[in-house]
């Protein structure tokens, strides 16, 4: 049972535990070993099968494993000061980006997202259309390591200076890509994978999760994933 494994974090092991997970659903089984292996990863997965944890559960263990080099360059956000002129440029700088199409999906993935993080020093961030962007700003200053966000958002938090930036982000998820492709988020998309401003990271794991794959999301794919993915 890969809940058991060895390969994952014991920060990461309790986490679940704490979740009352007990054992992997179909999809976590074939996700796991594969994300912790570090391939990029194709699956199809419909909501309810426990595909968010799917792609946490092992790329926030592979990240507790580095906690202490990522606690050098993020901001500290218990001491963190809006009002302090040499803290107000800190941008979020995030490892993770899961994109997916509806503020409530993206609430979902966040509360999952604090829960496997509990104990870590790792920080989810989540930002969201339909809603004021200054308290999604300062969090985002506050440090952030692991971002949910819709299109909408991340694209106008991309565009404003001093934000956010993508150069760190080693992992890419595109979750419900089907539907973000049917509200013509495609051009979005792009720019997300391909990490906004230059990605200094060449090992950048993409995944994407979709309960249905159309030609879009099959193309998308072909682009941006290598060809050690695994199709689930
Ligand atoms: P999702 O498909 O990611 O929306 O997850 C559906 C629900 O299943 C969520 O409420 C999760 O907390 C829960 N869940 C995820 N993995 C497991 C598991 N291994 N055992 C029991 N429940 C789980």
């Amino acid at each position: 049972c890969p809940f058991d494994d060895a390969a994952l974090h014991p920060i990461m092991r309790e986490n679940i535990r704490l979740c009352g997970y007990e054992h992997p659903t179909a999809i976590q089984a074939y996700c796991l070993p594969a994300i912790l292996q570090g391939v990029d990863v194709i699956a199809c997965a419909q909501t309810g099968s426990g595909k968010t944890a799917a792609y946490l559960i092992p790329i926030i263990s592979k990240l507790l494993g580095k906690v202490k080099k990522l606690a050098a360059w993020r901001p500290n956000a218990a001491t963190f000061n809006p009002n302090d002129p040499n803290q107000q440029r800190a941008r979020g700088e995030p490892l993770v980006l899961v994109v997916c199409p509806s503020r409530e999906l993206a609430m979902q993935i966040f509360h999952e997202a604090r829960r496997l993080c509990y104990r870590s020093m790792l920080r989810p961030c989540v930002a969201y259309g339909g809603a004021p962007s200054k308290q999604q700003r300062l969090e985002l200053q506050k440090g952030c390591d692991v971002l949910i966000a819709t299109p909408g958002r991340l694209c106008d938090f991309m565009d404003q200076p001093g934000i956010l930036s993508l150069k760190r982000v080693k992992y890419t998820v595109i979750d419900e890509a089907d539907e973000m492709l049917q509200a013509d988020w495609e051009e979005g998309l792009k720019k997300m994978m391909a990490g906004g401003d230059a990605n200094e990271d060449a090992d950048h794991v993409f995944m994407m999760f979709s309960a249905t794959f159309p030609k879009e999301a099959r193309e998308l794919a072909r682009q941006y994933m290598s060809n050690e993915h695994i199709r689930i």
